[in-house]
């Protein structure tokens, strides 16, 4: 079995993630395989040791900070375990990777654009997969969440985005199998397309033979790009349920992710804009004129300016291309074409949209080369790492700062709806800010920029009052960090206080003592009330829970907190 290895100095940053968010832990483990996962997780079961599993820690919904108890990082399982392929009814191929959870994204992408993957101990047929596709055009995994350090359980525990989600959709619809390790050290072998729900109805049966029989929680889920609480809908595939459950229902410990083929031309354009409003009207207008474009992404002028900023001090942000002084705001179009003839074509139709717009084309950057791609972004990337520079040295002389990032989506046709929103309340507020994101999406990251405690919470405030208008307009909460332990109050106001104990119930069905995820999704208290209910056996309606199978009753354990023995 791994080590549990006390939580030394040496592990410090393992009690963070990037939301600067400081938890607690008094032991760590590095497993290297689900058996020792499946071991370490007998063993916290046994002693009731809560457990919070963490990837890269890039999260920034505070998910994978612990909250006492064992931390499992799965860091070192980044193996790529093989491939397949199979072929559609026109004989395409179509090819699948499965890999440990702990592949950091930039590797997987390194690995199919050098075609270098490592391939030792693969079978005869998974070569032969990998062969073949060496052999074709370019395959990606096309979730794209801009920080590539993200590993791939990470990403399949947040049903991660990014920019060209707004053309591939979030992480769910490329996974295609999972296993997961559940609470007490049993697993799931999940593969999309077998195990379907009747109705909100979910009959799971593990590798061991216990049988799970579960109430998908009753809510409808919101039309916009929404990564907010757990997936559930009439007949819903098994596998949904566990994408994007924050760490708190089991742990992937095998993904199996679906590529697709890289589209032959990508150009990029940065367009520049006086003011807000052409620029989010320059969006609308292209949405449904540029059929190829694979992102749009947006800065405001706030940004520019934390760029500039950063730019004029150096550092590592010197060799950021010059943002012209008027620009007030930015819309990157992401082109992804057969051909460049079709690409020439696309980028004259964004020139005149521009002009029709009220932007300039003669201020506008375009990407054509890998080198010119690669510096746009570096640039997109630049945004979020200055924000978190400047939030640093504020903490410096007022620890209680921290940064208030938004992850709110609304359905299209709510664009201009919720940009004036944020803009009437911030000013309302007095509040700095700096706003950036995946407008094709209708989702950007509002970023609040406390200068004081005080402000810290007057941001918090206005980022509820978001949350209850952002639902009225039928969106997300959390369209893409998922909710972990800082978006929890969000959940509510989205679902209602009804809703989320359906979904901790559903959560005390698979892991009845609370061990996984402290803290995400739900707060101890309701985890502690439900599970108190369903121990005196109480009926508790819609999201009530079964469990079946040789041991009986779904909950064990005394739900006692406590440490490694
Ligand atoms: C600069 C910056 C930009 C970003 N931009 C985007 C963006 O555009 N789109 C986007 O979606 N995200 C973005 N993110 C957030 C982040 O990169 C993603 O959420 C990513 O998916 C997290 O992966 P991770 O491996 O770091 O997970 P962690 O932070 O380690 O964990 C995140 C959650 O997943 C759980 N988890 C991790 N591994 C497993 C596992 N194997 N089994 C079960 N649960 C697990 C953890 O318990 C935790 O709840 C950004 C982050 C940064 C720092």
């Amino acid at each position: 079995m791994a080590d549990v290895l006390p939580m030394g100095e040496e592990y410090e940053g393992f009690c963070r993630d990037e939301s600067r968010t400081q938890g607690t832990a008094s032991s760590i483990s590095f497993p290297t395989t689900e058996d020792e996962v499946r071991a370490l997780m007998r063993r916290m079961a046994a002693a009731g040791t809560p457990v919070t599993v963490q990837g890269a820690r890039t999260g920034l919904a505070a998910g994978a900070v612990p909250r006492g108890g064992h931390v499992m990082s799965l860091s070192r399982m980044d193996r790529v375990l093989g491939m397949r392929a199979d072929r559609d009814a026109e004989g395409r191929a179509r090819y699948y990777v499965r890999a440990q959870p702990g592949v950091v994204l930039a590797n997987l992408r390194k690995y199919l654009a050098d075609k270098s993957m490592p391939t030792a101990g693969w079978d005869e047929g998974d070569r032969r997969a990998w062969e073949e596709l060496c052999a074709g055009p370019a395959q990606i995994f096309p979730t794209d969440p801009t920080e590539t350090s993200a590993c791939l359980g990470g990403i399949v525990a947040c049903n991660a985005s990014g920019a060209r989600s707004y053309a591939y959709g979030p992480a769910r619809p490329h996974i295609t199998a999972l296993r997961v390790v559940l609470a007490d050290g049993d697993t799931l072998a999940l593969r999309r397309g077998e195990v379907c729900a009747r109705g909100r109805r979910l009959d799971l049966e593990t590798e061991r033979g216990r049988r799970y029989e579960l109430a998908l929680p009753a809510y409808r889920m919101p039309r916009a790009k929404n990564a907010s609480g757990y997936y559930a809908a009439d007949d819903m595939d098994a596998i949904d349920l566990f994408i994007g459950s924050d760490g708190t229902l089991g742990i992937v410990t095998e993904i199996e992710l679906a590529l697709t083929p890289a589209p032959p031309v990508v150009w990029g354009a940065s367009c520049f804009f006086e003011a807000e409003g052409p620029a989010l009207d320059f969006v609308e207008a292209a949405r449904p004129e540029l059929p190829c474009a694979l992102a749009f992404e947006y800065f405001d002028g706030s940004a520019l300016k934390i760029l500039r900023r950063q730019k004029a001090a150096g550092s590592g942000f010197a060799s950021l291309p010059d943002v012209g002084p008027r620009a007030q705001a930015c819309v990157y179009v992401e082109l992804g074409c057969p051909d460049e003839e079709a690409a020439l074509a696309a980028l004259e139709r964004l020139g005149a949209l521009l002009a029709q717009n009220g932007g300039d084309e003669r201020e506008t950057w375009v990407a054509r080369t890998d080198v010119d791609r690669e510096r746009l972004r570096f640039f997109r990337h630049a945004v979020p790492e200055s924000v978190n520079m400047l939030i640093d040295e504020r903490r410096r002389t007022d620890p209680g700062i921290t940064k208030l990032g938004s992850d709110m989506a609304v359905p299209d046709g709510r664009l201009h709806e919720v940009m004036a929103l944020y803009r009437r309340t911030l000013a309302e507020a007095g509040l700095e800010s700096a706003t950036w994101g995946h407008i094709g999406d209708n989702h950007l990251h509002v970023n609040v920029l406390p200068r004081s405690a005080a402000e810290h919470a007057r941001g918090k405030e206005l980022f509820c009052g978001w949350a209850a208008e952002v639902t009225r307009m039928g969106g997300a909460v959390s369209a893409e960090h998922g909710v972990g332990k800082l978006k929890r109050d969000f959940l509510e106001i989205m679902y209602g206080a009804e809703h989320v104990r359906q979904m901790a119930r559903l959560k005390l069905a698979l892991d009845p003592q609370g061990l996984l995820g402290r803290g995400n999704l739900f707060s101890e208290q309701i985890l502690d009330e439900e599970r108190g209910h369903l121990q005196k056996g109480e009926k508790r309606g819609a999201g009530a829970v079964a469990g079946a199978g040789e041991k009986g009753a779904a909950m064990g354990g005394d739900g006692a907190d406590g440490e490694v023995a």
